[in-house]
């Protein structure tokens, strides 16, 4: 077995609750007293009355040409999800693989970030090494729209890094850029009855049956729409924003004309498209539908499109220091599009160009039993001090 203070810390994020809808500060409180054991400057930037932190931790001079390393420590839930046959609180070693939520995505990463940089003397760094950890990345990237907004301010005088590592499920190949996700809900609204008189009534149901069918026809429309040669290179399975109904729900009783039904829309724009594109689109679709059902014909009830949530895509330059580090870092040579959404639409914002590449497997992320490849996860610390003497210096302390 490698470093057991990987293991141990790994093992503590894991047991720690992070679900997104619970609270982030624990964890990252337990982070930062680590890393300011190891030397470095610790600050966290908290909301929701404490209870939600992202994490800034910097270390060496503040000068330009600094990089950061990134990730979120939230996961998605676990309670409910038909298939776990293992404690998805505790890290669970077998064999080749480490078992437990987040494992993949990606407390490992963080894990790895911690064992990295215990290993290194701070004091020796060339140029500043900035942790950015983040909250509520699985429910729309918002902790890093929120520590957009902030950054400059939470580095103090330290200049913001042009050059970001995010460590998401890559099984660490090199993405460089991906879609976004946007998403919004609509309500119908009609008129409650009994269901024996439709047309005394409107049914909010038959209302909301329009209205998928116009967006299903956006969606169709949005299949058909060509892309960029470059695009089609990055996403060649899906070169075009694709759209998604994710929940559904309407009426009380099956003998009563359903006077409300509303359900969620989500999409992933190119990284190239204006994010909020496709929700005009759907609004102006919505907007020149009548919010008629099928058994009133005379009677008309309402649409309503409400805001929408967006992280944005990201599309980072290619053959950066970062890029060229990584490459030799893993020997490889080609970087692609990721097929998810990660922090780097907002962290570009602040003029950073994001790469994505880390230790866990796509396909086991969000899954029941989550796990990531063992010798991926103990090559982590090694690859991550590799990258970081390549672009900083710095030396082991
Ligand atoms: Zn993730």
């Amino acid at each position: 077995m490698k470093s057991s203070y990987l293991y141990d810390i790994t093992t503590q994020l894991v047991a720690a609750e992070t679900v997104s809808h619970q609270a982030s500060a624990p964890a990252l409180e337990l982070l930062g007293s680590h890393l300011q054991d190891f030397g470095f400057e610790v600050g966290l930037q908290r909301w929701a009355g404490g209870q939600k932190a992202n994490l800034v931790a910097i270390a060496g001079p503040p000068e330009p040409g600094g990089l950061v390393l990134s990730g979120h420590v939230d996961v998605v839930p676990f309670e409910g999800q038909p298939g776990w046959s293992r404690e998805p609180l505790a890290l669970g070693i077998e064999d080749r693989r480490l078992y437990g939520r987040g494992t993949t995505d990606m407390k490992g990463f963080l894990g790895q970030c911690l064992d990295a940089v215990r290993r290194l003397d701070p004091a020796s760094l060339e140029r500043p090494l900035v942790l950015l950890f983040t909250s509520d990345e699985e429910i729309g990237c918002l902790g890093g729209d929120r520590l957009a907004a902030e950054l400059p301010s939470l580095l103090g005088e330290t200049p913001a890094p042009r050059l970001a590592w995010i460590g998401e499920p890559t099984s660490w190949q090199v993405f460089h850029a991906h879609k976004g996700i946007a998403g919004f809900e609509v309500e119908a609204r009609g008129d409650g009855g009994h269901s024996s008189r439709p047309e005394e009534g409107v049914n909010a149901i038959g209302v909301a049956a329009r209205a998928l069918v116009a967006l299903g026809e956006l969606q169709e429309a949005l299949r058909s729409e060509g892309a960029s040669a470059a695009m089609q290179a990055l996403f060649p399975d899906a070169p075009y924003a694709t759209m998604n109904f994710g929940t559904i729900e309407g009426g009380t009783a099956s003998n009563t004309i359903a006077e409300a039904c509303r359900f969620t829309v989500s999409y992933r724009p190119m990284p190239d498209d204006d994010p909020l594109g496709v929700y005009e689109r759907a609004k102006a679709a919505l907007a020149s539908l009548e919010a008629r059902d099928f058994g009133a014909p005379h009677r008309a009830g309402s649409l309503e499109v409400k805001a929408p949530f967006v992280a944005p895509g990201a599309l980072a330059e290619r053959h950066t220091p970062l890029e060229e580090a990584l490459f030799a870092e893993l020997a490889q040579d080609r970087s692609g599009g990721a097929p998810y959404c990660t922090d780097a639409g907002h962290l570009a914002r602040t003029g950073m160009s994001c790469l994505i590449c880390g230790p866990g497997d796509l396909d086991r992320a969000h899954q029941p039993d989550e796990s990531v490849d063992r010798a991926a996860f103990e090559a982590g610390p090694d690859h991550i001090l590799g990258v970081v003497r390549r672009l900083l210096g710095g030396r082991p302390r």
